[in-house]
């Protein structure tokens, strides 16, 4: 708002309005308030602190391989072997550490919204081999009292710009969560367990046949996104992907 004003006091007294802009609020890195040359971004020092995935990484749920190992082109990890998704193919922008972890506690739970335009960025880096355009971009929708408390639900906040990037509707109401304490569980089985029938599709003929894209901050173990995309199949979907911020790697 302040920086719309500034930029057109700077038209109106013909000074290059960027050079007013820039001179009085110059852009800086959201981590670590360094200076980099577009709003919003990270700057080189805090981009390297991050374990970005790239390959080899499983074809479908973008598990991390050793970089030193060659699998060919499609390589496919045990548990996707064993257990297929219900998700036609994952990716996530990096891996849950110690320093992604210190940008997602604030940003969801700090109120660090603006954390939200390097992530996103980082999630469509990340899935630019998605076999294809969406017809929807979903958020993981959060339950409505874990919204009242929060103010915002992080998913939403990184799938707005990617839907805008994509140039596909986002949805919001098609799905409801029910509130489901969480109980810390750890394992996989025991995390699918407590998410079953918390998600329902209340509006089923905006998912029929369609392609969904879901977007979700953290990917701990896949519970949340298959669930969420068994309902949506059952709902008529025709294909859901996902993509999230950073994910936990587990040893397999
Ligand atoms: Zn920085
Ligand atoms: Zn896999």
């Amino acid at each position: 708002m302040v920086k719309n004003l500034i930029l057109r006091a700077g038209r109106l007294i013909s000074i290059p309005a960027h050079f007013t802009a820039e001179f009085l609020f110059p852009s800086s890195c959201p981590l670590c308030g360094a200076r980099v040359s577009t709003d919003g971004e990270l700057c080189a020092d805090c981009w390297v602190g991050f374990n970005w995935i790239g390959n080899p990484k499983c074809s479908v749920c973008g598990y991390p391989f050793p970089a030193n190992l060659d699998l060919g082109t499609h390589p496919i990890c045990p548990h996707c072997y064993q257990m297929p998704s219900r998700l036609k193919w994952i990716r996530c922008a990096c891996v849950y550490d110690d320093v992604s972890r210190s940008a997602m506690l604030p940003f969801k739970h700090g109120g660090r919204i603006q954390y939200a335009r390097f992530m996103s960025r980082a999630i469509m880096w990340a899935m630019r081999d998605i076999p294809e355009y969406p017809d929807l971009v979903m958020p993981v929708p959060l339950a409505w009292r874990r919204l009242f408390h929060r103010g915002y639900n992080q998913a939403t906040l990184l799938a707005r710009p990617i839907a805008r990037a994509l140039g596909v509707r986002m949805d919001l109401t098609s799905v409801r969560r029910r509130y489901r304490p969480d109980m810390g569980h750890k394992t996989a089985s025991q995390r699918s367990e407590n998410i079953r029938g918390v998600f329902s599709v209340v509006a089923p003929d905006k998912i029929r046949g369609r392609s969904i894209l879901l977007i979700d901050d953290v990917m701990t173990t896949g519970a949340t996104l298959n669930e969420l995309a068994r309902v949506l199949k059952r709902a008529g979907a025709r294909a859901v992907y996902g993509a999230t911020f950073c994910r936990v790697v587990h040893a397999i």
